[in-house]
């Protein structure tokens, strides 16, 4: 079967699960080793930063999962799909902080709230690191930090990605610029032609109107090609709790209810009890995809110096993984 027929099983079995490394998240360290714990654990798509190195990183990472798959008496059933994210300007998944010195305090609050330790003693971000959620912004009482938008030149580097194995694309349009978002969207179906290509949306900026007809100009262009990652609340802050993901099944179901024949992902906010309550909610999700909540399980595990080093600690993680995959996915089907 061909790559983009499988995928399309896969969504229309409603069983895809899409581990999101982060829009913005450069750190190949923990990318390598999150691709290795989430191929193991049966993950179907590894979202990724549009970034070759990033996309190298996650393909060494499968490529340890492979290696090891035997000694954990694993069988590998489907290689998982490598998709990169790139955003427009003002989205919150590729933005990076920016610490004013001028106005720094030096209270050390940003530090200790930043879940990616992107800030050092120093009060620098380290912009490989940070995946632009905006905690430490929101716990700097001094207003010292902001957000740059790194400009990048997609159409070089997203053609460079599908070269170096890339199969599926997504757009992070969380912006009022129409036109921008359009702009983008055709860039990418124009570059990923014979496979789906995804558009993640929330409703901090936009109307359910509003989204549903932007959604809607989009499957246009993209047709049956086309995944919603409906995005309750973007870098949630990792809590599993039914409140954390209710956004994210809020907003699925504003996409499903709208009738456009599109596959529909639940994102932002995703943890253990997502697929449980779409399903408890009637809203029929063809996936689940999550980020904080699954990088933060597997954290103290990826963390580790003796990570590459000890069987045992990749066995542990995988099985972490493995149960958020599969809440998920049983959830969703009951
Ligand atoms: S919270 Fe604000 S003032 Fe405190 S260290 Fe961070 S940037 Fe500086
Ligand atoms: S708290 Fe979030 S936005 Fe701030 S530096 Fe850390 S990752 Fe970046």
């Amino acid at each position: 079967m061909k790559r983009h027929q499988e995928l399309r099983r896969i969504l229309q079995e409603r069983n895809l699960f899409k581990l999101v490394c982060g829009a913005g998240n450069e750190d190949l360290t923990e990318v390598r080793r999150l691709a290795t714990i989430y191929t193991l654990a049966g993950a179907a798509m590894h979202d990724l930063s549009a970034n070759l190195n990033v996309v190298e990183a996650a393909k060494e990472g499968i490529k340890t999962a492979y290696e090891m798959a035997p000694r954990l008496n694993r069988e590998i059933a489907l290689r998982p799909f490598l998709n990169v994210s790139i955003g427009i300007k003002g989205d919150p998944h590729v933005r990076k902080a920016r610490i004013d010195k001028k106005v720094c305090t030096c209270c050390s609050e940003c530090v200790d709230v930043c879940r990616q330790e992107a800030i050092g003693e120093d009060f620098v971000v380290q912009e490989f690191r940070c995946i632009g959620c905006g905690d430490c912004e929101k716990a700097c009482a001094f207003e010292a930090i902001n957000f740059i938008h790194k400009k990048a030149d997609f159409e070089k580097i997203l053609p460079e990605c599908a070269r170096a194995g890339v199969e599926t694309m997504e757009l992070h349009a969380v912006t009022e610029d129409d036109d921008a978002a359009m702009r983008d969207w055709r860039l990418l179906s124009g570059i990923i032609t014979d496979n789906f290509i995804s558009v993640c949306l929330d409703r901090s900026l936009l109307s359910n109107k509003y989204m549903t007809e932007r959604i809607e100009r989009m499957h246009a262009i993209a047709g049956e090609r086309m995944i919603v990652q409906a995005d309750g609340v973007p870098m949630s802050g990792e809590g599993d709790d039914f409140n954390t993901t209710l956004q994210a099944v809020a907003c699925a179901d504003v996409v499903i209810k709208s009738g456009i024949p599109v596959k529909v992902l639940l994102s932002g906010g995703t943890n253990s009890k997502t697929g449980m309550l779409a399903r408890q909610c009637g809203v029929v999700a063809h996936g689940v995809s999550v980020g904080s909540f699954a990088r933060k399980i597997v954290k103290p595990f990826v963390m580790r110096d003796d990570f590459d080093v000890d069987f045992d600690i990749i066995k542990e993680a995988v099985s972490v993984a493995e149960d958020l995959i599969r809440l998920n996915l049983e959830g969703l089907h009951g």
